[in-house]
């Protein structure tokens, strides 16, 4: 099975590996391969979601048939934004009301809050304790997971003792692999969530065939609706609700076959198993399309959205980035896919997935629902987007990169700075404020890590003057005001409007940067980028709320200008009362990140007075990296940990990053248990998965390469497996990292 090529590029630094050219033309949902792009091409010519056979090699796919899955809905008229609402402003999905337990979920209702315990949950005690002591963090919902009898019954326990305790919060069993479970929890609980892929069809399954007829198709499609059926009517009796819940990493053998590793497959999948419960005339159902890729996950959301609209189906979304990690890392990529589809007005309930206790879900998750909150209503006034992006397309601008100014193509990382504060800095303080290296020799130089571009705060002084030479030498971009002591070869900042009111600019080396606030007609900008010709533009808009739709016009703008200058976007967050770091972090990720997922910026300035400029350059970084643009540090896809878990997930998450954080591009995941751990790893280079009490699996891509380490080994065996495959760099040495001053800040 052909899988995704991975949408990543290396980073372009001084002494790095050379970048990894990004694709610069519309391009079909990035992580599709061959096999799901062509059952995408078969949907969309029959109108709706296509049965669509496979088989393992090329030569046999002439088999391969297109059969329009029948619908038993009217379809109504497919809104302006295809897969939302609206396409020009924030409105959430209509859909109709669920409820587990008490809580209703659907866009009538504020967004539920929902998280899952890492006890085990034959431990009745400790699970209500944690239930308990997440329901008063703010949680509406708690998944406990159900992997047998013993569990199933002990739900029985939970829910009267939490009951007693004066606890409504619904409970959820989390299903895998077995129906006859979920039968015996579903009397306890208020919803149970299956997985797709596992319900029924392990992933093994159809290991021993080459070819998919479409009578195997309808074998496991039979196969599907009588294993479910039962859970179904129960659930339809006692009105109960259901998840059906898609991961991206857990696709079942034969929708892999049929789609490949891909959105398209995702929807197949959940579409099968909504049609069981319609015709059964069960409608308490709620999706969710997780993945550990925020692109990938916010995709796939979108295309069951659209898929519904094309159906008339009104379920609600359940949203969340599975394996997100945890720390700033976890939050960041969670509100990147999270907080794209809120404000595109997606989902009805979320879970920001963290590798770290289930309470600390709820501030992240609070934080997002007032993100989705705060942008109802806001946008611009409708305007035509004459790409395909609304309908699935991938487009990432093919821009022309100034030669003197040093961007970088995966994605740049500016910093806004004073004049004041800079010509107070000496050289080592300079440095470290703007992630450079200072040499042990007086040399300054670039990190994986440092800023790109430096934008100055007021008026250039003669002693700031010289130290923005040294910055231009490094090579760091300074951008700034036009004055007497500018050094040559910095970039003057210049706004639309005087751009467009003035005269045609003299060409001068490192040019201008233009500044938008996007309110800006178009004539206005074509007249300033004619006269200005900028190496750069920036967005800065005025508004606080709305931006994203701001960003998508002004882009929009761009492309009927026939621009084709790096934009960067620029996003204020002053300080706010009842607005915490958390918040800044969680509302801006899902600001710039709802932009990068649809290839809209070249980078970012991100201005917010609550965090620190060390924060806000590693963050930064970290959205870039979530948005799989700009690649500076190991990956870590790790599972947030529940009653299977194997070992102290937390603490080994720990010990591995601080072994292996050093290695930029290698994705490593840590995975708690073999049941779900090897299928939720998706394109994780390296795995290490709880095989056993004290035991651990190690994994390179989906192959299990070492089995049963003792776990006290598993660290430094994990280290060895990706230096036997030529993966791994020794860290900066000891002394020089103390010859080096301003090394990155570790959140
Ligand atoms: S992979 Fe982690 S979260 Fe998933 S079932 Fe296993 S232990 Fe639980």
């Amino acid at each position: 099975m052909a899988l995704a090529p991975a949408f990543v590029a290396a980073n372009g630094g001084p002494g790095r590996p050379a970048p990894v050219e990004r694709p610069s033309v519309a391009v079909a949902s990035p992580d599709l391969s061959a096999a799901s792009s062509q059952a995408s091409k078969a949907a969309v010519a029959a109108g709706s979601l296509a049965l669509v056979l496979g088989s393992r090699t090329k030569a046999t796919r002439r088999s391969r048939k297109a059969v329009v899955v029948p619908t038993r809905t009217t379809r109504p008229a497919v809104p302006s934004g295809v897969y939302c609402e609206a396409a020009e402003k924030c409105e959430r999905r209509k859909t109709r009301t669920v409820y587990v337990g008490e809580v209703p979920v659907g866009s009538e209702h504020p967004i539920a809050t929902q998280t899952m315990t890492t006890t085990l949950t034959s431990d009745v005690d400790a699970t209500v304790e944690q239930i308990k002591k997440c329901a008063d963090m703010g949680i509406d919902i708690v998944r406990i997971t159900v992997q047998g009898m013993k569990e199933a019954k002990a739900c029985e326990g939970i829910k009267k003792k939490l009951l007693e305790d004066g606890y409504k919060t619904p409970i959820v069993a989390d299903i895998h692999f077995t129906p006859k479970v979920a039968l015996v929890c579903a009397d306890f609980v208020d919803k149970v969530r299956v997985n797709p892929g596992n319900f029924t069809e392990g992933r093994k399954s159809f290991d021993t065939i080459d070819e998919l007829s479409e009578e195997d198709v309808k074998e496991a499609q039979a196969a599907i609706e009588e294993a479910l059926t039962p859970l179904v009517l129960k659930l339809k009796e006692q009105n109960k609700a259901m998840r059906i819940g898609v991961n991206h990493g857990s696709l079942s053998e034969r929708i892999l076959f049929q789609y490949g590793d891909s959105p398209e497959g995702m929807v197949a999948s959940a579409i099968e198993f909504g049609e069981v419960c319609r015709k059964h005339d069960f409608h308490n159902f709620i999706f969710s399309m997780k993945s550990s890729n925020p692109q990938v996950m916010v995709n796939a959301y979108r295309q069951l959205a659209r898929e519904m609209y094309k159906l008339g189906w009104d379920y609600p979304l359940h949203l969340g980035v599975t394996e997100a990690g945890g720390g700033a890392d976890g939050r960041i990529k969670s509100a990147v896919g999270i907080g794209a589809l809120l404000l595109d007005g997606l989902g009805d309930t979320i879970r920001v997935s963290l590798t770290e206790d289930p309470e600390f879900e709820a501030k992240p998750c609070v934080a997002l629902r007032g993100v989705a909150e705060q942008a109802l209503g806001k946008g611009v006034e409708p305007f035509e987007e004459k790409t395909d992006r609304r309908k699935g397309v991938f487009y990432r601008r093919e821009c022309t990169w100034p030669i003197d100014v040093p961007l970088n193509q995966d994605g740049s990382v500016f910093a806004r700075m004073p004049v004041k504060e800079l010509a107070s800095l000496d050289t080592a303080q300079m440095c470290d404020r703007l992630g450079l290296r200072l040499r042990a020799d007086g040399d300054v130089q670039k990190d994986w890590k440092s800023v790109d571009v430096v934008v100055l705060d007021g008026m250039v002084t003669p002693n700031v003057g010289v130290k923005l030479k040294t910055l231009m030498d490094v090579p760091t971009g300074v951008i700034c005001k036009a004055g007497p002591n500018v050094p040559d070869g910095a970039t003057i900042m210049v706004s639309c409007d005087d751009g467009a009111a003035g005269e045609k600019m003299t060409e001068r080396l490192g040019g201008y940067a233009m500044v938008f606030n996007g309110e800006e007609s178009e004539d206005t900008m074509l007249a300033a980028l004619n006269n200005v010709s900028p190496r750069l533009v920036m967005l800065k808009p005025t508004a606080a709320k709305g931006r994203t739709f701001i960003a998508r016009r002004f882009f929009e703008k761009l492309r009927q200008c026939e621009s084709s200058v790096p934009a960067m976007l620029w996003y204020e967050y002053p300080k706010e009362d009842g607005k915490d770091q958390d918040d800044v972090v969680v509302e801006a990720s899902a600001d710039f990140g709802s932009l990068f997922v649809d290839g809209m910026g070249e980078g970012l300035l991100w201005d917010a007075e609550e965090l620190s400029p060390d924060m806000l350059r590693e963050s930064s970084f970290n959205l870039l990296q979530a948005s799989r643009m700009r690649i500076s540090k190991t990956e870590f896809i790790s599972c947030p940990s529940c009653g299977r878990t194997l070992f102290n997930l937390q603490e080994t998450t720990a010990k591995i990053q601080e072994r292996t954080g050093h290695l930029p591009g290698v994705r490593v995941a840590i995975m708690g248990c073999i049941v779900n751990g090897p299928g939720e790893m998706a394109d994780a280079d390296f795995g290490y998965v709880g095989s056993g009490v004290g035991k651990i699996d190690l994994y390179v891509k989906y192959d299990v390469v070492k089995r049963g380490i003792p776990s006290e080994n598993a660290v430094e065996a994990l280290v060895d497996l990706i230096k036997e495959n030529g993966r791994w760099t020794e860290p900066a040495e000891a002394e020089d990292v103390e010859a080096e001053v301003g090394a990155v800040a570790v959140l």
